[in-house]
């Protein structure tokens, strides 16, 4: 990834992909002192830019890192490296992290460093099976209590475990892992929201130890619109056997449906489809979201 043309947004800067390097000491490395985004460019457009922009800064925050530039100054330098990239649909990615003055757990004074590069990333999940259904495997792995971890933030530390469940269920054939959350409760994806939809009705987690994506606001949006009723509510894995569609919300993954959990099926149904389509016309603007 590190080996291509291109250019890369580093601390105010472009400067050539290939020079965007860190040293080894690096703080955010070490002990995952980074926290970053993952956007979408639609037509050259970054969809719901500020939004991104303005979790950026919270993760941040609850990192106790101050980024070093306001939110103006770094959607600019978004804008600035999707023009430099020259790509109409690409994926973008901004990270703030701890730099390498200082070593050890501590590291008040490290630099905080930002960077954003912009690529291609056409689909998250192959695009043939993505309109079949992916299929999950459930993982080990549980997403923390908000008072272990600071599971707002889109905070690299809580990827860890969303890489170990991710390599499982591949390993297994499968192409993504459902996380329960530290009470057993059904969470989300490795990198996407979860929901269900139940005669009608669509059901999700209610967000209190995982991300409230971006990607599931607005889809809870498309829904409402449509005059679906969405019910967020804490969801057991005993209620999967019940549901009759499910699909994942997130920046890279769209919407994306799901076929079958564990020993669980499900139909890539009416609502679904719908809500495909509702999301495509959002992000290339063609409607309200
Ligand atoms: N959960 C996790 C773990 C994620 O990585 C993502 C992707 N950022 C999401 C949920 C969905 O968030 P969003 O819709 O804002 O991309």
């Amino acid at each position: 990834f590190d080996d291509r043309d291109g250019q890369i947004w580093l601390n105010g800067a472009l400067i050539p992909w290939r020079d965007a390097k860190v040293h080894v000491l690096t703080h955010g490395l070490h002990y995952a002192s980074a926290v970053f985004e993952g956007e979408r460019v639609y037509g050259g457009v970054v969809f719901k830019s500020r939004e991104h922009t303005e979790r950026l800064f919270r993760s941040a925050e609850l990192m106790g890192m101050s980024v070093p530039y306001t939110v103006d100054e770094i959607e600019r330098a978004k804008a600035q490296t999707v023009a430099a990239q020259g790509f109409a649909d690409a994926y973008v990615r901004p990270i703030v992290w701890r730099g390498s003055e200082m070593m050890g757990v501590s590291a008040q004074v490290a630099r905080i460093n930002v960077a954003i590069a912009v690529w291609q990333w056409p689909s998250y999940f192959d695009p043939e099976q993505r309109m079949k259904g992916i299929r999950l495997d459930v993982s080990q792995w549980r997403r923390p209590a908000p008072d272990t971890a600071p599971s707002a933030a889109k905070a690299a530390g809580l990827y860890m475990i969303c890489t170990l469940s991710k390599h499982a269920a591949e390993a297994k054939g499968f192409a993504d892992a459902l996380m329960l959350d530290y009470r057993g409760r059904v969470a989300e994806a490795t990198g996407a929201n979860i929901f269900f939809v139940k005669d009608g009705v669509i059901h999700t987690p209610t967000p209190d130890c995982f991300l409230d994506g971006i990607t599931r606001r607005t889809v809870i949006g498309l829904a409402k619109a449509r005059g679906i009723e969405v019910v967020e509510r804490a969801i057991m894995p005993e209620e999967l056997e019940g549901m009759q569609q499910c699909f994942l919300t997130g920046t890279a993954a769209e919407v994306t449906p799901v076929s079958q959990i564990g020993p669980y099926s499900f139909e890539v149904g009416e609502i679904v489809r719908a809500l495909v389509a509702d999301y495509d016309g959002a992000v290339r603007q063609r409607m309200a979201a």
